[in-house]
């Protein structure tokens, strides 16, 4: 299991955690907050995603 975080491109920071053949209950996972796909899944890597902080705003 390995963890790291991925900030999108409207701000939302998110905590990527991968666990290794786990089952996939999705394709890709896509911000929640601006709908941008993060990532595709590809072969038998199931990461999971959790919102730490929203977009930073003016
Ligand atoms: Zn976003």
């Amino acid at each position: 299991m390995s963890t790291s975080q991925v900030t999108c491109k409207c701000g939302a920071l998110y905590e990527r955690t991968e666990f290794n053949a786990a089952p996939r209950a999705a394709d890709r996972f896509s911000c929640t907050v601006c709908d941008y796909t993060l990532e595709v899944f590809t072969g038998t890597s199931a990461p999971t995603y959790r919102l730490i902080s929203g977009p930073l705003r003016d």
